[in-house]
């Protein structure tokens, strides 16, 4: 397919900035009883900010709080805490409870199973239809379909608007699923795992794809990920997480180059190199995640790190700056 820019839809490109900016986001989940109190640490003081034109890509294994993340940002679950800015206004303040149609419209998200998230009693065409009618009253919709899957990708457009999902294969319905996020004229697209359920050889199409919109419409993308060479292909700056916790943020290719974190070094280590055959560093730090209940004091990498020290299982290392892009979270750089 060739990748193409509809003439007719108008770019939503609007001066940099940091558009989205979240401050100590902090989710809780409340799983115990009265007798037997049991907290899930999903997500524990997340902060950073995603600006228009850049893509953040957020890096961990599951149960890290990279979902977590993007829920509480799309507003799909609330906050146990924190703040959560657009274009400064907190949203969480002004908007309790439920997100206003324009917050919902300037932060769309892509999800990772482009199969689940179409329904499969609708056409392509109805599917993209639907937000514009929605958050743009429906004018000109047909021709709004078809510009939008032009620019996704599909040529004919006009042929795909009327297929149904079970038509398209896994790429094609990932792109369907953009289409449809970019049917409202979003800021910023929070896409979760959009590639990870895809065949390897139409991946790069999908992040290709993205890349695109990032430059031509200046839209900033939250790009979840458990794949760090991905993470390095496409993100400006990258945030490292475990077990809910941002451990190490930098440029993608500073972090990928000079890791800090002996967990951004365990992910580097699992990142498949030809040169080095099957040999991989650090196999003292194989393990599982910890449990996310009632968390223990400390660090919570503290089981599986290879350069554990006392201090480690006491108190929660605080951020250490490396440089003016380049933080990280941990005892050996305090
Ligand atoms: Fe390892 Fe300690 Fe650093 Fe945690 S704080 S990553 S346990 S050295």
């Amino acid at each position: 397919m060739t990748l193409q820019t509809s003439p007719t839809v108008q770019s939503t490109a609007a001066p940099a900035g940091p558009a989205l900016d979240v401050r100590k986001l902090t989710k809780r989940f409340d799983i115990g009883n009265v007798l037997k109190p049991k907290l899930v640490h999903a997500l524990t003081d997340a902060t950073f900010t995603v600006n228009r034109g850049e893509v953040v890509a957020l890096v961990g294994e599951s149960g890290s709080g990279k979902s977590t993340t993007a829920r509480l940002i799309s507003r799909l679950i609330e906050p146990t805490s924190g703040e959560i800015y657009l274009h400064g206004k907190n949203v969480l303040k002004s908007e309790p409870g439920v997100a206003s149609l324009a917050y919902r419209r300037a932060i769309q998200m892509i999800f990772q199973d482009p199969y689940g998230s179409l329904n499969p009693a609708m056409t392509i065409g109805a599917h993209i239809e639907r937000p514009i009618g929605i958050h743009r009253g429906g004018r000109n919709a047909k021709e709004a379909v078809v510009d939008l899957l032009a620019t996704v990708g599909f040529n004919p457009p006009a042929e795909f608007a009327a297929k149904y999902p079970y038509q398209l294969s896994g790429g094609q319905r990932q792109r369907v699923a953009i289409a449809r996020a970019l049917a409202v004229e979003p800021e910023i697209i929070l896409a979760d795992e959009p590639v990870s359920m895809l065949d390897v050889s139409i991946r790069m199409g999908i992040l290709n794809l993205i890349e695109q919109l990032k430059e031509e419409r200046g839209i900033g993308f939250l790009y979840i990920t458990h794949d760090l060479a991905s993470a390095r292909y496409i993100g400006d700056r990258t945030i490292v997480m475990y077990a809910g916790h941002q451990v190490e943020c930098a440029e993608s290719t500073e972090l990928m180059d000079r890791p800090a974190h002996p967990y951004t070094k365990l992910l580097l280590s699992a990142v498949p190199n030809p040169e080095a055959g099957l040999v991989t560093g650090d196999d003292e730090a194989r393990g599982e995640i910890p449990s996310l209940i009632n968390q223990a004091p400390g660090c919570p990498f503290a089981p599986r790190c290879p350069h554990v020290m006392d201090v480690c299982r006491k108190a929660m290392p605080a951020v250490t700056q490396l440089s003016q892009d380049h933080w990280v979270r941990c005892h050996l750089h305090s």
